[in-house]
């Protein structure tokens, strides 16, 4: 028996995964309808920080790991006293809170970042230096899908949206002029070995992941420097499980650091399909000490996200998808969509690239008619 701390799409995928190699699952979410629980072998349906609940886990459980980010640290460090937990819950801590991830990538790691500023007060928004402008004020916690972040072009503005924002600690990020985005999702054992999936070039829209393509559209040797850092980041942490680290490369090819993500990522989807082991299967292996697998990619692959706004007129027709030969569809069990939120994904796979991203994009234009790029 394995334990998911949260009940999301990745948990889910997590379970497929290890039922296929012959494992059960016990899902911790208080969500009675979380996708993950619905498949589960035991949903307990309880907080994260419920005592009861992380007891039956340690007790029922070899080992526990986690889907989401913002799990609380202290649920891990509590069941690490009681039962294998990977990754550990400080790797966790610092990947929740965006100034320690900044000092970490760039103190321990030696990689670069966005220019950027801590704010901790409406003095240090009013004081921060005119070159972070325009920028981004990003929450230091519990962010994500571009969740608890601010455009401001001044140091008032700044003030203001850091007020707006709860006054809680933020980072203000220099808007960086970006060539593209791609991202590397990296898995180390506990052994110490390490191996990184193919580096994905990603396409956000409205700062959420819209559009992967594998292999990422740069020079190999930027996707090695990418892959390197992100082993790196993994080494220095002491990591043992799968994690994801999404870089920014900049008009000038600068490849900066931008976050990372301590647990298999939306931009990892396409190993499912597309690669000799999937992000999901290299977890499972990780958490219960087994070899790590292949992370070879077998053929050329776009995924697409599909967000509750291709559920408008209610749930949309599949056909056209399936009538696509290299096309796959995801879906993750959820009862309500809503605009933004990650209802599904599919895949193409195609002998070339290109052929990939057109037969995806096409597909794209008819979930989502309304939408412009
Ligand atoms: P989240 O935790 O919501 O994923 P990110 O920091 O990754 O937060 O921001 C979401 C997206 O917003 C990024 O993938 C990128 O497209 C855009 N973005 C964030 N920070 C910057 C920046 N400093 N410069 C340019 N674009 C940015
Ligand atoms: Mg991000």
């Amino acid at each position: 028996m394995l334990g998911m701390l949260g009940g999301g799409q990745l948990g889910r995928m997590f379970t497929q995964a290890a039922h296929s190699m012959g494992y059960r699952v016990t899902v911790l979410d208080p969500d009675p309808l979380s996708p993950a629980g619905a498949i589960a072998d035991v949903h307990l349906k309880a907080a994260y920080d419920d005592v009861e609940a992380l007891q039956q886990l340690a007790d029922s459980c070899a080992a526990v790991t986690t889907e989401f980010e913002n799990v609380p640290a202290d649920s891990l460090l509590w069941l690490a006293k009681h039962c294998t937990v990977r990754p550990d819950g400080e790797a966790v801590a610092i990947a929740q809170d965006r100034v320690r991830e900044k000092t970490f990538f760039t103190k321990t790691c030696g990689l670069a970042v966005a220019p950027y500023a801590v704010i901790s007060s409406p003095a240090d928004a009013e004081k921060a230096d005119v070159s972070l402008f325009p920028g981004i004020l990003k929450r230091a916690r519990f962010g994500y899908d571009g969740k608890g972040q601010t455009p401001v072009n001044s140091a008032a503005e700044a003030k203001e949206a850091f007020v707006a924002m709860g006054s809680e600690q933020c980072v203000l990020e220099q808007r960086v002029e970006l060539q593209c985005e791609v991202s590397a999702v990296v898995v180390r054992g506990a052994d110490g070995v390490g191996g990184s999936f193919p580096v994905a070039e990603n396409r956000h829209r409205k700062g959420i992941l819209d559009v992967s393509v594998v292999p990422a559209r740069i020079q190999p040797m930027q996707a090695l420097r990418a892959q390197q850092a992100a082993l790196r980041i993994a080494q220095q942490l002491k990591y043992c499980g799968v994690m994801a680290v999404e870089f920014f490369i900049t008009r000038q090819g600068e490849l900066l650091v931008n976050e990372m993500a301590p647990r298999p990522h939306n931009s990892g989807h396409y190993t499912i399909d597309a690669c000799a082991t999937s992000q999901f299967e290299q977890q499972v292996r990780a958490l219960c000490g087994l070899p790590l697998g292949d992370a070879r990619l077998l053929k050329p692959v776009v995924m697409v996200n599909l967000l509750g706004e291709a559920w408008q007129d209610g749930a949309p027709s599949w056909g056209r998808l399936f009538g696509v030969p290299g096309a796959k569809l995801h879906l993750y069990g959820k009862h309500e969509a809503r605009p933004g939120r990650k209802m599904g994904h599919y895949t193409v796979l195609a002998d070339r690239r290109e052929a990939a991203i057109k037969q995806a994009l096409e597909l794209r234009a008819a979930f989502y008619p309304d939408w412009k790029d």
